[in-house]
C-alpha cells in the first residue's frame, strides 16, 4: 500500500485481533504496544459464542482455548437463601453452535500474542511503543506519534490508524477532547483467583448476593487430575457511595485480601465458603466498575477506535473482550468490502457504534445481573420461591433481551452468515 501499513495502537485483545484478521486478508499491519514486555496479566474473562466463533474464523479452534480455559456450562444467580433466581445452560449445551469459554485473560492475550509472531512476524509488534496522538496528512496518510520507552520520540505513517488502546485511549482522548472524565457508579470489584473445588456443573457462572453486593465466580481451568480443584476466578464487589468520586490513585491495583475480606465474613454455607476461597489466593486486584459515556462516532477521517478504546463497559454482561473480537471481525469485513480506506472505517462505525453504545448503557443499568435488583425492588432481597417475585416467563425474556442486545441471541447467531468469508482478501490498491 503507497501509505503504508495499518497502524494498530495497543497489542491487548483487540489490536492482535485486529492484526490477525488484518492478515488473513492479506493488508499489512503493524501493532505498536506501550508495554515492554507481554506478560499474562489480568484473571478470568468469558469469550462468549459470537466471539469463539470469529475465534475459530481466525483459526485459532477449540484445542487452543482448551490450553487457556474451559467451555462454561451454566449461568447462575443464586440469592443470599442459597435458592436460585435464574439459571441457564451455556455454550453449546444452551443450543449454540459454537461454546462459550471462561479463560484467564492474560493467558489467552499470549495464545494471541503467539499467533501474532507465528503468523506475521516478530517485527510486527512493537513493543515499548506508546502512541501519544495522530495526525491527518494533506495526501490522506495518517501519522501516528511515538514514544519509546527510553523517552525518544518519532512517527509512523500509515494509510490508516486503529486506536486499540484501551479504557485510557490517547487516541479517543484526541478525537473527543470533549469528552466527560471516566465515570464511576460506585461499585468497587476486587478480582483474584483460587484453586477450589467447581460447583454445580462444574463449569457454572454464579452470581451470587444482592444487586449492592455480590460474588461472582467460576473455574477457568479444567480440574487437576490429581488434586479435582480448578483454578476458581472469583470477583468480590461492593457498592458504595460515588458522591465524592474515586479516591484512591490507580486503576487497577494489587491489593491484600484482608483489606475487603471482611464485608464477606458471613458468606459461608455448607456448599460455599467466602472468606476462604478470598483468603485462600495469592493475592487479589483492586478496581472500580467504570466506563466511559458513549460517543457519537469511533472515526475521524482514517483513524477508528475499536474495543475498549471505543466501548470501555462494566463487565457485568461478561462481553468487553469478546466485543473486542467482534469488532476487529467487523472492521475486516469493511475492509474487504471497502477496500483499506476511510470508507471501511465509516461503514464499521455505522454498523457498531450506535448498537454497542447502547449495550454500554445497559451494562451501565446492571446488564444480566439486573434481574437482582428487580428481586431487591420487589421483595427486598429476601425469598422463598423466585416465581412468586419474578414469574419464570419474566425472568427468561429479560435475558433473551440482553442476549439479543449483546449479540448473542442463539437462533440469529446460529444462521448468521461468517463475517468474513473463507479466503476472501482485501484490494490495496
Ligand atoms: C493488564 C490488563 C488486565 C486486565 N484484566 C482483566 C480481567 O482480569 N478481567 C476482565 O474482565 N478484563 C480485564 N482487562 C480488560 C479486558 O482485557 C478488556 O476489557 C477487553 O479485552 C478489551 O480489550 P482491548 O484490547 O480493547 O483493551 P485492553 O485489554 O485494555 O488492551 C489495550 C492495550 O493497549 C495498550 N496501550 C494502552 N495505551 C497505549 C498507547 N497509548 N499506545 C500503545 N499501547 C497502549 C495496553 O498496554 C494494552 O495492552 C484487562 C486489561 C488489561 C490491559
Amino acid at each position: 500500500m503507497p501509505n503504508g501499513p495499518v497502524l494498530i495502537a495497543g497489542g491487548g485483545i483487540g489490536g492482535l485481533a485486529t492484526a490477525l484478521t488484518l492478515h488473513q486478508i492479506g493488508v499489512p499491519c503493524m501493532v505498536f504496544e506501550s508495554v515492554r514486555e507481554m506478560r499474562p496479566l489480568g484473571v478470568g474473562i468469558n469469550l462468549q459464542p459470537n466471539a469463539v466463533r470469529e475465534l475459530e474464523d481466525l483459526g485459532i479452534g477449540e484445542e487452543d482455548l482448551d490450553r487457556v480455559g474451559l467451555p462454561a456450562k451454566e449461568w447462575a444467580l443464586v440469592g443470599l437463601n442459597g435458592n436460585d433466581i435464574y439459571a441457564e445452560p451455556r455454550g453449546r449445551l444452551a443450543g449454540y453452535n459454537w461454546p462459550q469459554y471462561a479463560v484467564h485473560r492474560g493467558q489467552f492475550h499470549l495464545l494471541l500474542y503467539k499467533k501474532v509472531l507465528e503468523r506475521i512476524g516478530p517485527t510486527a509488534t512493537k513493543l515499548g511503543h506508546r502512541i501519544t496522538g495522530y495526525r491527518k496528512n494533506s495526501d490522506g496518510c495518517v501519522s501516528a506519534l511515538v514514544e519509546s520507552a527510553d523517552g525518544s520520540t518519532t512517527e509512523a505513517n500509515g494509510t490508516l490508524l486503529v486506536g486499540a488502546d484501551g479504557i485510557h485511549s490517547a487516541i479517543r482522548a484526541q478525537m473527543h477532547p470533549a469528552q466527560p472524565p471516566i465515570h464511576w457508579g460506585g461499585a468497587v470489584m476486587w478480582r483474584g483467583t483460587t484453586w477450589g473445588k467447581p460447583i454445580r456443573s462444574g463449569a457454572s457462572f454464579v452470581g451470587l448476593g444482592t444487586h449492592r453486593q455480590r460474588m461472582v465466580f467460576y473455574p477457568i481451568s479444567q480440574p487437576d487430575p490429581r488434586t479435582g480443584l480448578s483454578m476458581i476466578n472469583w470477583i468480590a464487589e461492593v457498592t458504595m457511595d460515588n458522591a465524592e468520586g474515586w479516591k484512591q490513585s490507580g486503576w487497577f491495583r494489587g491489593v491484600e485480601t484482608n483489606a475487603f475480606a471482611h464485608h464477606f465474613d458471613n458468606w459461608v454455607w455448607e456448599w460455599l465458603d467466602v472468606p476462604a476461597l478470598i483468603r485462600q489466593a495469592d493475592g487479589a486486584f483492586e478496581n472500580p466498575m467504570i466506563d466511559r459515556d458513549p460517543i457519537p462516532t469511533w472515526q475521524d477521517g482514517p483513524v477508528a477506535l475499536l474495543g475498549d478504546a471505543a466501548h470501555p463497559m462494566y463487565p457485568t454482561g461478561s462481553n468487553g473482550g469478546s466485543q473486542a473480537i467482534v469488532d476487529a471481525r467487523v472492521l475486516g469485513a469493511a475492509i474487504v468490502e471497502h477496500g483499506v480506506n476511510r470508507d471501511a472505517l465509516a461503514a464499521y462505525d455505522a454498523k457498531l457504534c450506535g448498537p454497542v453504545s447502547q449495550l454500554v448503557l445497559r451494562n451501565r443499568g446492571a446488564g444480566p445481573f439486573g434481574l437482582l435488583n428487580l428481586v431487591d425492588e420487589r421483595c427486598g432481597g429476601t425469598f422463598d420461591n423466585i416465581d412468586d417475585v419474578i414469574p419464570p416467563k419474566e425472568r427468561t425474556d429479560f435475558m433473551a433481551a440482553y442476549k439479543a442486545a449483546a449479540g448473542f441471541a442463539i437462533e440469529s447467531l446460529n444462521k448468521a452468515p461468517r463475517t468474513i468469508d473463507d479466503g476472501a482478501r482485501a484490494r490495496l490498491s
